[in-house]
């Protein structure tokens, strides 16, 4: 059985790595849900290669803003198909190449940004070549300050898997069926639910908690081999 491992940036670094950027296309509106009254977002997952230039209503992804649900349904649908097939659009998901100024310096991994996780392109190359599977990185459109710098890909990473519900809070409501908001705390003592895992990829965010990254046993031992180090690596046991 494959071990899985959350990543995390960790809380003392010696990279110094800044990003003043946002998403060329912009991201998906928040919803106003009739049914359960919440406003919300909070989407952070990132398509940097969804091409929206041809896509009339494009301007309409600029502004961050909720909407009612109808609405959102539609921008949604409307980008669907520029996403890879099963990629999931929660409100807030993000559409493009990453457009803005960089500084400072930036770990062969860099994941302090989640909606915005950056790979220098070697590592990503020697990763590839050792076989980690899934990885994909898109050409960034940053500005460096100065003028030695790495080149910085973004990394698509796609939401798979789930909290296993015994790690969940046991008093927490139902998703509301209509919009599908499902509000509780990341558990302190996580539990991954085995059938929901994916077999094709080493890297990914959870589908229900879209801020936390989970790498399997390839991913980690591949990382460390490499000495790609700066993340903080936690087994996280799987039923
Ligand atoms: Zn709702």
């Amino acid at each position: 059985m494959m071990r899985f491992y959350e990543l995390q940036t960790p809380r003392e670094s010696k990279y110094t790595g800044t990003l003043r950027a946002r998403h060329k296309w912009g991201s998906l509106p928040g919803i106003r849900c009739p049914e359960c009254k919440a406003t919300w977002a909070g989407g952070m997952t990132a398509y940097p290669g969804a091409d929206l230039s041809t896509l009339a209503e494009r301007g309409e992804y600029e502004k961050p803003r909720p909407e009612p649900l109808d609405e959102f349904v539609r921008l949604r649908e409307l980008v669907r198909p520029r996403v890879p097939p099963g990629g999931q659009l929660l409100p807030g998901a993000k559409f493009g190449p990453l457009v803005g100024t960089a500084s400072g310096t930036f770990s062969p991994l860099f994941f302090y940004y989640v909606e915005k996780p950056l790979v220098h392109r070697e590592a990503l190359e020697k990763l590839q070549a050792e076989g980690v599977r899934g990885l994909r990185g898109f050409p960034t459109e940053l500005r460096f300050r100065q003028k030695k710098h790495p080149e910085l890909l973004e990394l698509e990473v796609l939401p798979h898997g789930r909290l296993h519900p015994d790690c969940t809070p046991q008093d927490r409501r139902p998703a509301c069926p209509k919009c599908g908001c499902d509000n509780y705390t990341f558990p302190e003592e996580p539990i991954l639910e085995a059938a929901s895992l994916p077999t094709h990829t080493d890297l990914f965010r959870l589908s229900d908690f879209e801020t936390i990254f989970i790498g399997t046993e390839r991913f980690v031992e591949t990382v460390r081999r490499l000495g790609l180090e700066e993340l903080d690596i936690r087994e996280v046991p799987v039923r």
